[in-house]
């Protein structure tokens, strides 16, 4: 039975004044901690404010991006044994924001991965289509050849530690989400290529959709078989919102 996590993804949003108001009206609502996992991915900034306000509450924080390397001359860089410092669970990497505006190659990406697990990190891996590329019926091979690249570098068995999210990139930001049906196909697609290399990985692996989720669509892409939680931007920033947004993703009685 895979447990649905949904975290936020802030982006480069936040302050110090209103994170706190933020993470103490998630910290006081929160209360499905024992079906599902909250977590919230903070600026690199934030990740000092975040362990102290929720160190000892049942959500849990990480940051959105990290280098490969454990240490060295990589100005402007942050590793892993950096974010363990700060105590994060999780780390997104290859967001389509990194792909496409930092050029990250999916081997870049896969290298991080790697290194994600061997600090003790969970890597949230994020695969997505643009718009051509969906209009032109590329979708599966391009999300295919992203999810190859780690799979191919750590294996099915390493990939399960880690998270995978979907997001399609037409539909990041923009508030258009894909339907249900749209998300659980690809993630089906996703799910199988995985089995293929190892199904007891397949099935241990948690798949996250993203993009554009609210409150208001969340339960009917959570009642889809492969989803198995959400990567949340622009709704995380309100207490209120993402907090539905978490407790739809309670399983299914
Ligand atoms: C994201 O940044 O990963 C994301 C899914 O953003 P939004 O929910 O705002 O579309």
């Amino acid at each position: 039975m895979r447990k649905p996590l949904v975290a936020g993804n802030w982006k480069m949003h936040g302050s110090l004044a209103a994170n706190a108001k933020l993470l103490g009206a998630l910290v006081e609502g929160w209360t499905g901690a024992k079906s599902v996992d909250c977590a919230v991915c903070v600026p690199f900034p934030y990740l000092h404010q975040a362990r102290a306000l929720l160190g000892s509450s049942d959500i849990q924080w990480g940051a959105q991006n990290m280098n490969a390397q454990a240490q060295g001359a990589f100005t402007g860089e942050i590793s892993g044994p950096m974010l363990r410092d700060f105590g994060c669970r999780f780390v997104i990497v290859g967001h389509s924001e990194r792909r496409q505006l930092f050029g990250e190659s999916s081997e870049w990406v896969a290298e991080k991965f790697s290194a994600a697990l061997s600090h003790g990190l969970v890597p949230v891996l994020c695969v997505g289509e643009s718009l051509a590329q969906r209009e032109s019926g590329q979708t599966e091979a391009v999300v295919g050849s992203q999810l190859d690249a780690v799979l191919n570098a750590v294996g099915a068995q390493e990939l399960s530690k880690g998270v995978l999210a979907y997001e399609p990139v037409w539909a990041i930001g923009t508030g258009k989400t894909a339907t249900p049906e749209q998300a659980q196909s690809v993630h089906r697609f996703l799910r199988e290529r995985v089995a293929l290399a190892d199904g007891e990985a397949a099935g241990a692996l948690r798949m996250l959709y993203g993009g554009s989720v609210k409150a208001s669509n969340a339960r009917s892409l959570f009642r889809q078989p492969d989803i198995d939680g959400a990567l949340v931007g622009g709704a995380s920033l309100q207490a209120e919102e993402f907090l539905s947004i978490c407790l739809a993703a309670r399983p299914k009685d």
